[in-house]
């Protein structure tokens, strides 16, 4: 899936504009669109640097690639943490995308060889109209990323989506235009969900040449401004906490931007549930969904007052780990989860659990299921 997201990258199916060009009709400040600009002829300048090192190493007697992949990687990176926090999401992002455009690269420029006058030339591989197109992309990639974190400490409670209004729009995403939804939740987008424009991780089809923008709110309907700060002095966050208020309720979400690559199925989990975790008695039925940024996810309703309502959803996302043991933790996690929340409302422990920081909830939760594991005498480390 990765790698054919890439290749459609190195399709030059339309005209590469310059950076100035490529993103003046976007709906952004000029702050962001400098910045956006910069970022795009940064990422395009190692791009052009992968090109170069490739051929000189490939006329060498033993050509180091590892090397070259290193050193490629090593620039991207620094490019991006110039400009966005480079956080779990965007190290791994940035490891499949350096990855598999090394790949593609290197194929097509061995194909085309050295040429008599010791130069390789790949066409449109090799060429700086790839190395434009693909800085543009990666811009906004990372770009919309970093300002979904911002938005997020901002206190940003919605988010519209809006995209550029000339004819290369994908009608897919006119079909979201404008529509303001709870900044927790997915616009429906093409065959997919995505969190924002160029939610690549969600829905990388609908990634390539989009130009689309979010626009977030506070509470008052007043739009957060992000891609404003100095990203030097930014905090990275990985695990971020998303408060919606919705009626006289609270969700509170355990907001994780990275995903896992397994998928299970609700088959597993029903099984899982009939004989290791037999005696825990789920609150709500845990289902699959392929579609959460995390292994698990608990939605919780609370009472305006703070009080916990009830257990909306136990959700199921792709799992770090292909083992079943790995299934059986995330299942027991968010069991834990929902069992704190609910045990909040009458047991003073459990009420200070639940309000005190995820780092001391997922401690215990953490020193529970490892107990548990060596009770039954399952294998923690394959969890
Ligand atoms: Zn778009």
């Amino acid at each position: 899936m990765i790698i054919n997201g890439f290749d459609e990258l190195n399709t030059p199916k339309v005209q590469v504009e310059e950076p100035e060009e490529y993103f003046k009709k976007m709906d952004i400040s000029p702050k962001q669109r400098k910045e956006r600009v910069e970022t795009s002829k940064e990422l395009a300048d190692v791009m052009l640097f992968l090109f170069a090192l490739l051929a000189i190493e490939m006329q060498a007697n033993k050509p180091n690639y590892p090397l070259v992949l290193r050193s490629f990687k090593q620039r991207f990176r620094d490019v991006v943490n110039r400009h966005s926090r480079v956080d779990d999401y965007v190290e791994n992002y940035i490891n499949e995308f350096t990855g598999g455009v090394f790949d593609t690269t290197r194929k097509y420029m061995e194909a085309a060889g050295v040429g008599m006058n010791g130069r390789t030339d790949a066409g449109w591989w090799t060429s700086t109209d790839r190395a434009t197109a693909i800085g543009e992309n990666e811009a906004n990639i990372i770009l919309n990323h970093e300002e979904l974190l911002e938005a997020i400490e901002a206190g940003a409670v919605a988010k519209s989506w809006s995209n550029v209004g000339d004819n290369k729009v994908r009608n897919s995403h006119k079909e979201v235009t404008k529509e303001k939804i709870p900044l927790a939740e997915f616009f429906a987008v093409g065959k997919g969900i995505m969190l924002y424009p160029c939610d690549w991780d969600n829905n990388p089809d609908e990634c390539f040449n989009c130009r689309c923008s979010a626009i977030y709110y506070d509470e008052k309907g007043n739009v957060v401004k992000v891609g404003q700060g100095d990203r030097s002095t930014k905090v990275n966050k990985a695990e971020q906490k998303v408060q919606l208020t919705e009626n006289d309720y609270t969700d509170t979400i355990r907001y994780n931007l990275i995903a896992g690559q397994y998928k299970v199925t609700n088959a597993q989990i029903e099984d899982i549930l009939q004989n290791e975790l037999k005696e825990f008695d789920f609150p709500v039925k845990p289902v699959y969904s392929g579609q959460i940024k995390s292994a698990g996810k608990t939605i919780i309703t609370r009472y305006r007052w703070g009080t916990v309502k009830e257990i909306k959803s136990i959700q199921i996302g792709r799992q770090y780990k292909d083992t079943r043991e790995a299934l059986i933790d995330t299942l027991l996690h968010e069991y834990l989860e929902a069992d704190i929340a609910l045990k909040s409302k009458s047991d003073p422990f459990f009420e200070e659990l639940f309000n005190s920081t995820d780092e001391k909830i997922h401690k215990y939760i953490n020193d529970y299921i490892k107990e548990y594991f060596d009770k039954k005498g399952w294998n923690y480390d394959l969890a």
